[in-house]
């Protein structure tokens, strides 16, 4: 059996960027991924190859709490779904991190604040390249430094829409991305500004994402191994039930089993609780960490809703994602409540509109509706709820959840269609489902967070503050999974901070053992 000083399961936003924290550790790492690296291709900017016929989905099927299949959004490769992210990466506000009154019910405290996650923030933002500006976003947290990159410039149809906006009494603001753009010297510029990038992965591997960005850096350093195409089955404990032994793994169609003393999951929030779940044991019954009975539970995704805004004025945007709000975030004057964010999203083509039009729509009518159009995305906080739970039945992830919290997420977006509608008289909207799959919305677990959150009770929580599993003590879970609250804000960037805090407790306590 092959040793390792600790393993990580999953290779995305959380486990590539821990790996990157520990490469110089000098630790022997080895980290696994179920999938292999996402070829590099044409078909990556073919819409109708990404949002069509779902290329680079999983084929694998979940269930909905109706019994139902569920053809879940989502891809396994190196660099999980950062390689197809819009890699618009943003902090928690101040006061996410604290208890919030919802016109729906209670958003609650996490036991670490704003203060705690600044410097960790500030790191990741420096190792994804992201662009922005600070002091221009009017719920931004305080900041202790600006971005390191400046901010992606609006084309001249997002620049109009800008100063429309502002003419109105709103505060956009520079979107924070993470894409490898030189402006100053497009010539060398890593990235082109293309009009495939939101959803789709980079063939010029310019879009700063977990693989690129931490992966494929670490992998020169002897002291750490990547097995691809390798997925973590169970996770079997020692004979006293406090410690995990080794790792059951599938590997080139056998068993293999792989042993460390520390072991971090990094699987995302639905297939880490999926995967502690089917480790049961005699000493776990329902699941390893789970004596809360929390584990599963809690799951969030964000009310999330693409909207095409169709203009009489042509739109020749190429990099659409430059420009977002937040004047609605905590509500507005008649509404003391939450509503959500406002952002654009990547420019659609008629490849991406094609899946939400009537079947007899003409090509040439959607590509006309594309070419008008500016393409909005809006999120609101849906609420931890117990019942929203993934369980594992017969070895398949079932997913349970019933919305909540919709009242300020409908009211922002039907703001926002009043605010569209008001400076641009011509404004025509239309429902438009990019990341959801129209007849199942729920496959849209694109912001997929909480089923394990953290916390300094393990009546209450799965994991304590540092990630760690309350009851195994060589267990930490390091993805979006430890969110007791979504926030209305993409949440990325939030699961790399994360990532890099618990990487400075971790090459503490190998310290301490070596
Ligand atoms: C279309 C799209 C657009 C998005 N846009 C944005 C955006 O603009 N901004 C933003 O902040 N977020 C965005 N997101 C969300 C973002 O991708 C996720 O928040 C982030 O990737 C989650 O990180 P994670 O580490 O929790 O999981 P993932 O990144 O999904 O990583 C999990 C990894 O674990 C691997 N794995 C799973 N099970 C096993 C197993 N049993 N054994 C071995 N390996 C396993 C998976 O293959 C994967 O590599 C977007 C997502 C999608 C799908
Ligand atoms: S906009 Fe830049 S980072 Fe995004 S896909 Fe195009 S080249 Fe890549």
């Amino acid at each position: 059996m092959e040793e390792y000083d600790l393993i990580i399961i999953g290779t995305g936003a959380g486990g590539g960027t821990l790996l990157h924290k520990l490469k110089d550790s000098g630790k022997k790492i080895l980290i696994l991924e179920r999938g292999g690296y996402l070829p590099r291709e044409k078909a990556n900017w073919d819409s109708k190859e990404v949002f069509q016929k779902e290329r680079y989905h999983t084929k694998e099927v979940w269930k909905t709490k109706e019994g139902k299949d569920l053809h879940p959004g989502t891809g396994y490769w190196v660099g999980g779904n950062t390689k197809v992210y819009g890699a618009a990466l943003f902090r928690l506000r101040e006061r996410d991190f604290e208890e919030i009154q919802h016109e729906g019910g209670i958003s609650p405290a996490w036991p670490l604040k704003y203060a705690d996650y600044e410097p960790y923030y500030t790191a990741a933002e420096k190792l994804y390249w992201v662009h922005g500006k600070m002091g221009i976003d009017p719920t931004e947290p305080f900041r202790t430094q600006d971005y390191f990159y400046p901010p992606v410039s609006h084309e001249p149809r997002i620049q109009e829409l800008h100063d429309a906006l502002v003419k109105d009494g709103h505060q956009p603001f520079n979107m924070p991305v993470a894409i490898k753009l030189n402006e100053s010297d497009m010539l060398n510029s890593p990235c082109i500004r293309c009009n495939t990038c939101d959803g789709y992965p980079c063939m010029i591997h310019a879009k700063s994402d977990a693989d690129i960005n931490c992966v494929r850096p670490s992998l020169g350093n002897d002291n750490v191994t990547l097995l691809i195409n390798a997925k973590a089955e169970r996770l079997v404990t020692a004979a006293d039930g406090k410690t995990i032994d080794y790792i059951e793994v599938s590997y080139n169609d056998e068993l293999i089993h792989i042993k460390a003393p520390i072991i971090v999951v990094a699987c995302g929030a639905i297939n880490s609780a999926a995967l502690l779940l089917k480790s049961a044991n005699d000493q776990h019954p329902n699941g390893l960490a789970n004596g809360s009975g929390l584990l599963g539970r809690n799951f969030m995704k964000h009310n999330s809703a693409a909207m095409l805004g169709i203009s009489m004025k042509e739109n020749h945007t190429h990099f659409q994602k430059t420009l977002a709000v937040n004047d609605y975030y905590f509500g507005d004057k008649d509404f003391p409540y939450p509503m959500g964010h406002v952002q654009l999203l990547g420019k659609s083509d008629k490849g991406q509109i094609r899946p939400d039009a009537p079947f007899f729509t003409p090509g040439v009518v959607l590509s006309e509706m594309a070419s008008h159009s500016i393409d909005w995305w809006f999120t609101g906080e849906d609420l931890p709820d117990p019942n929203n739970r993934v369980e594992v039945i017969e070895g398949q992830i079932h997913l349970d959840y019933t919305e909540n919290n919709r009242k300020g997420f409908d009211r922002l977006i039907d703001t926002w269609k009043e605010v569209l509608a008001k400076i641009d008289t011509r404004h025509v909207f239309v429902p438009h489902d990019i990341y959801l799959s129209q007849d199942i919305p729920l496959a849209g677990v694109a912001h997929q967070v909480g089923t394990a959150k953290f916390g300094n009770d393990p009546q209450t929580s799965v994991l304590d503050i540092n990630c760690k599993s309350h009851e195994i003590d060589n267990l930490y879970v390091v993805d979006g999974s430890f969110f007791p609250s979504i926030g209305a804000v993409n949440p990325s960037l939030t699961i790399m901070a994360n990532a890099l805090r618990v990487g400075d407790h971790l090459i503490e306590r190998m310290k301490s053992v070596s």
